[in-house]
């Protein structure tokens, strides 16, 4: 038998799916080639649409999304209806938690907050490539204690800080979460996010714009001074993204 020269796999990621989608999903673009041609055909690429219903509280978790780009907020949804945010994901993270450990059900609602796309993966397709894709697997299990991090942050922010310091603290984190100075953004949504009255919302987002903080319009708001608005939120902006930061170094 001659000898060939061997074939060199490349291990760069790969940047596109196949179909001209640049692919943003850090868990996704973050995978050695060879776990990539395993994952990008059991994907499929879906549009984010403002306000969209991901998953339902209670209702059965069928399928994972790798958020590319745009933002889906987590709920924590009350029997009267009432709801307060308890976690955001962007294009670092991944919709469909419990299916990682073979549960299929939630008790939180996730929303679309930002517009913008994901990649789709069928709930049973996505446990035979846990299996078959180590890093994939240990990517999905980094972003759940990441997002379990978030939200117990949030939890005590939620109880212990006034709303304009929450407002502050949620603009920023929707902010590197959807790689954008402009969010969208109503009232009416807000209030829920925030868990409050929307007149306590209306207050708030008019002394962040009064001191030049951010610009606040019908349906967006926009940041005007990165800084200040950081000296304007809570601790928990910071506590959140240094432990991110920290992990991040810890990664070998
Ligand atoms: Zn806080």
């Amino acid at each position: 038998m001659s000898t060939r020269p061997s074939i060199r796999v490349p291990t760069r990621p790969t940047n596109s799916d196949g179909d001209g989608n640049a692919i943003a999903n850090k868990i996704l673009a973050s995978l050695p080639t060879k776990e990539s041609k395993e994952v990008l055909p059991r994907l499929e690429f879906v549009r984010l649409v403002l306000h969209q219903v991901i998953h339902e509280a209670g209702e059965k978790v069928k399928s994972g999304f790798f958020i590319n780009s745009g933002l889906a907020s987590v709920l924590a949804v009350q029997p009267d209806g009432k709801s307060v945010e308890v976690g955001l994901i962007g294009s670092e993270g991944f919709v469909g938690l419990p299916l990682l450990v073979g549960y299929h059900t939630s008790p939180t609602r996730i929303v679309v907050q930002g517009e913008g796309a994901a990649y789709r993966c069928d709930g049973e397709a996505l446990r035979l490539l846990m299996e078959r894709c180590p890093e994939l697997e240990r990517q999905l299990h980094r972003f759940a204690q990441q997002l379990a991090m978030q939200s117990m942050q949030i939890a005590a922010c939620n109880r212990l800080h006034d709303v304009e310091e929450r407002l502050a603290r949620w603009i920023l984190m929707s902010r590197d979460r959807m790689g954008s100075d402009t969010l969208p953004l109503t009232q009416e949504f807000l209030s829920n996010m925030l868990g409050t009255r929307r007149s306590s919302v209306t207050v708030a987002a008019g002394t962040l714009q009064k001191a030049g903080l951010i610009s606040y319009t019908r349906g967006s708001v926009r940041v005007l001074d990165l800084q200040k608005l950081e000296g304007a939120a809570c601790a928990c902006y910071g506590i959140v993204q240094r432990q991110l930061k920290d992990w991040e170094a810890e990664k070998n």
